[in-house]
């Protein structure tokens, strides 16, 4: 085999042929040219394309691509610029690389393949690229790759907020009920930052809509319920966050019995009650040994903290689905008078908010929207932010969303060989 095919083989980019290789210092240089054919305009999705160059740039562009061994292998091509009838002068786009990119697709590709998998320090060290970079690359990749019908014909849909950086910055997610993904996203969580999304839906799509499910806030129901938005849809609020606003209640009456300890100088017994935090929050089917001694322990004391408990275990089970919708309302309208008349101010006021919310609870039950959702999304997006310790902007939190949880088909460069070879 010659060199400079084998030099293609290995390469292998679609589109071009190898001119020369060369080191320069520990990289390995890799000069090619485009195979004949038209100019294509490198806006996304703009498609132009012309025979006609306007002229040949004085240097080459390049870009890296995937390592060899221990090299970085860098790809130069001398490019030449079109004149596009809607974008102007520009230089001409390439077909192994995205518009603006400094990578090759395959580069590009296995990056956002790796943060959708590991940490951000791995991937730093692995790829010899900074975490901005990857940021960058992910808005890219999805830009590029999601699934552009993903907003056609949405019936059931769920709004969520997540929290993409610590002191209260967050991203407004939509998903689709139906196939499960995340279709739509932007920073913030206001009444404005859902209104761009039916601003981007149109009111035809919008009236497409027939239940929304979200957290008991009031700023997205405002935004659903807005003219030309989804003013006809059912509201429905996940089991998700009402049972959070329950746990919530419970971890108050908690913290308050255990500042009574302490206020009355038992701080042994305080201490040892702070540790029970976990026993009483988490399911009981997932405490281990020792915190499910904990929790027999304050079954025996009981008290109010006790009957907090209860009252917090027994709206949970309303939720494990295997009731009927009817059987739910009786036992959510059971609960409500129970909490109401607890004594427990926590659960006297989260007895209101679920009374305030009840049809819209039964709502989310009657379509069969269950916890699963809201709770897998929220663990999902709480694990890759969590690798990925930081973002410099919400777009880049979004895009590394998009890559996990959206409609996007991610391949590594060799599961993509038969669509090339094709
Ligand atoms: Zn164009």
């Amino acid at each position: 085999m010659r060199a400079s095919t084998l030099a293609n083989r290995l390469l292998d980019l679609p589109g071009i042929s190898v001119s020369d290789v060369a080191w320069h210092g520990q990289q390995l240089v890799i000069d090619v040219r485009l195979r004949a054919g038209k100019l294509a305009c490198p806006e996304m999705g703009c498609g132009y394309l012309t025979r006609a160059g306007y002229d040949t740039r004085t240097v080459p562009s390049w870009w890296r691509h995937l390592d060899f061994g221990e090299h970085q292998v860098i790809v130069r091509c001398l490019l030449r610029r079109l004149e596009c009838p809607r974008h102007g002068v520009l230089v001409q786009a390439v077909p192994f690389a995205r518009p603006a990119a400094r990578f090759t697709r395959d580069f590009e590709d296995v990056t956002a393949f790796l943060a959708t998998k590991t940490d951000k320090t791995t991937i730093a060290r692995f790829l010899r690229i900074d975490w901005d970079t990857v940021g960058r690359i992910c808005e890219r990749v999805v830009a590029d790759g999601l699934d552009p019908g993903r907003l056609e014909e949405l019936v059931h849909v769920g709004v969520d907020e997540v929290s993409w950086k610590k002191r209260h910055n967050y991203l407004t997610l939509v998903t689709d009920h139906d196939t499960k993904k995340v279709v739509w996203g932007k920073a913030g969580k206001d009444t404005a930052t859902l209104d761009a999304f039916f601003d981007e839906l149109g009111p035809e799509r919008s009236a497409g809509i027939e239940a929304v499910s979200m957290d008991m806030g009031p700023a997205y129901a405002k935004s659903v319920r807005a003219d030309g938005h989804a003013p006809g849809a059912v509201i429905c609020y996940d089991p998700f966050h009402a049972v959070k606003i329950v746990t919530d209640a419970l971890d108050v009456e908690r913290r308050k019995a255990w500042n009574e300890l302490r206020a009355g100088g038992d701080a042994e017994a305080a201490k040892k009650f702070k540790g029970a935090r976990w026993c009483l929050l988490k399911n009981p089917t997932d405490l281990d040994e020792r915190q499910a001694a904990v929790l027999r322990k304050l079954k025996r004391r009981g008290g109010d903290v006790w009957r907090a408990y209860s009252l917090k275990e027994a709206f949970r089970k309303i939720f494990s689905g295997d009731l009927t919708v009817d059987q739910a309302a009786e036992l959510i309208d059971r609960w409500i008078s129970c909490a109401s008349r607890s004594r427990l101010p926590a659960f006297v006021k989260a007895s209101k908010t679920i009374r305030k919310h009840r049809d819209g609870i039964l709502a989310a039950l009657r379509l069969g929207i269950n916890n699963a959702r809201a709770e897998g999304l929220n663990s999902v997006v709480r694990l890759i932010f969590r690798r990925a310790r930081g973002f410099h902007s919400p777009e880049a939190a979004l895009a590394l969303v998009m890559l996990t949880c959206g409609p996007i088909t991610l391949q590594l460069p060799h599961e993509q060989h038969n669509i090339r070879a094709g």
